[in-house]
């Protein structure tokens, strides 16, 4: 199964307790378990809105339908949706853009709960390699990265902007060299908006790196989370819209 073994359940899933009778360690010690992270209730949605978030330009819009409703006399309340696979907070898998990449369903759902570096960077139009120098990233962690989009609320705003920040491609590069098993934005694209050759995505799809698009992280601190966000399970799907959560304290170690 594609991508099982960058981030294996196994190695960082269980509390440590846990852990001690699986044999397996954490990366590191600094990262509590994610059992102890659940158990501290604090959790943060960093999803946008479905109906509320820009759409790509290009891509169809989110529409919901009412076929019944408990009002007007039907014994239930009945819905249809319609979405562009990236609306709002979503995930690129490769095959959105490598002819042979891998499709949503090669990942197991391990690959969408995983510890996580919250990163804060300002002033930028892309985020620089120097985001994460100084920054201690753990193999297999998802780094998701907190730029002006979040302080300025893009996510909220349904009218897309092409200013967004986006990733630079030596900072993708890093990302990749540090083990990172997913990589996280702000706004819904890692690429610029002019750049039709997508390097960043290329970069990380590429190099088996999942990229999470679309992340509202106005409210949370830069520092270590557990990340949670699970695709629906279809069948060859070349991205999905997820429900993202971060859990527990940030731990800044
Ligand atoms: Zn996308």
């Amino acid at each position: 199964m594609a991508g099982a073994g960058k981030n294996g359940l196994a190695e960082i899933f269980m509390n440590r307790e846990a852990q001690k009778d699986l044999g397996c360690q954490l990366p590191q010690p600094s990262v509590p378990g994610l059992y102890e992270a659940l158990l501290s209730k604090e959790l943060l949605d960093i999803s946008a809105p479905v109906e509320i978030a820009p759409n790509y330009p290009g891509d169809s819009p989110f529409s919901m339908q009412w076929m019944a409703g408990l009002g007007k006399g039907s014994n239930c309340s009945l819905s249809v949706l319609s979405l562009g696979s990236h609306t709002g907070t979503h995930i690129d898998f490769p095959s959105h853009i490598l002819r042979d990449g891998f499709p949503l369903d090669s990942y197991p759902p391990e690959r969408f709960i995983t510890p996580a570096r919250v990163i804060a960077v300002r002033n930028c139009d892309a985020v620089p390699v120097q985001a994460l120098h100084d920054v201690n990233i753990l193999r297999g962690e998802a780094i998701l990265f907190k730029t002006s989009n979040s302080f300025q609320g893009l996510m909220h705003n349904p009218t897309f902007r092409d200013e967004y920040v986006s990733l630079s491609p030596p900072a993708a590069e890093l990302c990749v060299s540090l083990g990172a098993a997913l990589v996280g934005i702000d706004y819904i694209s890692v690429d610029r908006y002019e750049d039709e050759s997508l390097p960043v995505h290329n970069i990380l799809l590429k190099n088996d790196v999942l990229i999470l698009e679309g992340l509202d992280l106005s409210a949370v601190s830069p520092g270590r989370y557990w990340l949670i966000c699970l695709p629906l399970k279809i069948k060859d799907a070349e991205a999905a819209p997820v429900r993202a959560v971060l859990v527990g304290r940030s731990h800044e170690s």
